[in-house]
């Protein structure tokens, strides 16, 4: 079956602004929104990203798609990687995900997203993340997560709730994509902030 892909939608857009709608357990297995999460999976993976909500597509549900390549993290270092807790997620879906604990500590690293393209910058977040969402047969599901996939999950949670990394940002380290190439690759949160005149995002609390 030919599955389209979709548009993303980018920053500006009303629909990235509002609190998207509930999918009740029954629905998430109908037809719809089986056929929402294919065209997710496909544009997440064309576009290509590590997750994809359903406002960004155009879609005010609380649908997320996750899932993070083998293939993606070879772009970074081992010690990048080991850094972040980077590390292979297999495709899976949320719906109505929420956060329903997390650890006090927080990392701060940059991060991007696919509806404020060309753009990057440092995000603080927390360390560790407990989550609790529908998976795509309507059952409940408990997720534990750190490294990464906590940024992910919390990346894609706050589009559910019309939230942008943007909102949480440290804003002097606002960066077109290129410009992170050339001059902040490769560098510690620690350098980036040491360099750009601003005090290391608090890491040992909220
Ligand atoms: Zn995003």
């Amino acid at each position: 079956m030919f599955t389209p892909i979709l548009r993303v939608r980018e920053t500006g857009d009303p629909i990235l602004r509002q609190k998207a709608v509930e999918v009740p357990a029954a629905e998430s297995r109908s037809r719809p929104i089986q056929d929402l999460i294919a065209m997710m999976r496909e544009t997440m993976r064309y576009t290509p990203g590590v997750g994809l909500a359903a406002p960004q597509v155009g879609f005010p549900l609380q649908v997320v798609v996750i899932e993070d390549k083998e293939e993606y993290l070879r772009r970074y270092t081992l010690e990048e990687i080991k850094e972040r807790g980077r590390k292979p997620i297999p495709f899976h879906v949320l719906v109505n995900p929420r956060v329903v604990a997390h650890a006090e500590s927080r990392v701060a690293f940059f991060e991007g997203c696919l509806s404020i393209p060309g753009f990057q910058a440092v995000v603080s977040r927390y360390t560790t993340v407990r989550v609790e969402a529908l998976n795509e047969f309507g059952q409940l599901r408990t997720i534990d997560a750190d490294g990464w996939y906590a940024r992910i999950l919390q990346h894609e949670i706050d589009h559910v709730n019309g939230v942008l990394y943007i909102d949480h940002m440290e804003s002097r380290s606002f960066t077109a994509s290129q410009e992170f190439e050339r001059y902040w690759k490769g560098k510690s949160t620690a350098e980036v902030c040491a360099a750009l005149g601003m005090s290391l995002p608090r890491e040992g609390g909220t």
